[in-house]
């Protein structure tokens, strides 16, 4: 079923686990995300970033796919924009059908960035869309943004900016970014900026960006710390990739559809693996109340279970 990521991250904050927030970028891709979770009983967000909309696939073409193969499951599936930055972009994307926006202010000053995501909140909620803000600044692993403290939440401000703006999740910044870190290098998450925005937000959905690369170790402690979507997307892409190449080193002849078939698979094993890290398998079953189906109707929303 086609949802928003408040009814998917309320259950799961309310619950203490995560949900894989992960993108998809052709058929295969949103089809084996979504039948890996099926498969799981797992709800799941796929994010829909601005530049991969501009220079790969666009929203009209891949938002009515992932919606069709929602309507064919019962698990929650919600499509999300990832770091929306201008009322440009939103638009587009609730033109597109939408379920969810991610805004990101996070570069403007506090007050700035407070009266902006609520802007746009009071749109998304009229429209039964969700929201997720973000507070500090997850920037990129090749540039260091990881180790840059002084871009981390403050949880002193948390409290302040969920208040004002309402937004339905939170972004924080805490040591992990965007990308790839140098070769051997791990994150090192500070749990603590979790576990007090959690508090001081009275139990406030939490996302982490920038979980690839951060290692199953890390993920785990997140998530007892009060992650609640955890964004995976880098690796995503790169197990994808490598499964291609595996597989032509092996058999540089395989039929195109078969080569598809492998990558789907490869892409479906991933997805399951962080599913578990999440503890988000089973929880599907949590979202059987008519209430929570969202632009679908009831017969197509509880039809088929793949
Ligand atoms: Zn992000």
């Amino acid at each position: 079923m086609y949802t928003n990521i408040k009814t998917i991250l309320t259950d799961a904050a309310e619950k203490n686990y995560a949900v894989i927030a992960t993108s998809a970028v052709n058929m295969e891709s949103a089809r084996a995300i979504i039948t890996a979770a099926s498969e799981k009983c797992a709800p799941v967000i796929i994010l829909l970033g601005q530049n991969m909309m501009h220079n790969h696939a666009k929203a009209e073409l891949i938002v009515p796919l992932i919606k069709t193969l929602a309507s064919y499951t019962k698990i929650p599936v919600a499509v999300c924009l990832d770091h929306g930055s201008s009322t440009e972009r939103i638009m587009y994307a609730i033109k597109n059908g939408f379920s969810s926006i991610m805004y990101d202010g996070s570069l403007y000053d506090f007050e700035t960035n407070m009266r902006k995501t609520k802007h746009y909140a009071e749109i998304c909620h009229a429209l039964n869309m969700g929201i997720e803000g973000e507070l500090g600044h997850v920037g990129q692993a090749s540039s260091g943004d990881n180790l840059k403290e002084d871009l981390y939440t403050r949880p002193e401000d948390a409290r302040e900016f969920v208040k004002f703006t309402g937004t339905d999740c939170l972004a924080v910044a805490c040591g992990t970014a965007h990308g790839e870190y140098p070769a051997g290098f791990v994150p090192q998450i500070n749990f603590d900026i979790i576990k007090s925005c959690k508090d001081a937000t009275n139990g406030m959905p939490i996302a982490l960006h920038g979980g690839s690369g951060s290692g199953d170790e890390n993920i785990l402690k997140a998530v007892k710390a009060g992650i609640n979507k955890i964004n995976v997307v880098t690796d995503v892409f790169n197990a994808s990739r490598d499964a291609l190449k595996a597989e032509l080193d092996k058999n540089p002849k395989i039929g195109y559809m078969d080569l598809m078939a492998r990558q789907e698979e490869a892409i479906q094993n991933f997805i399951k693996h962080w599913i578990d890290l999440s503890g988000s398998e089973g929880r599907a079953e949590n979202f059987t109340n008519p209430e929570n189906i969202f632009m679908l109707g009831k017969t197509q929303a509880v039809g088929i279970s793949e």
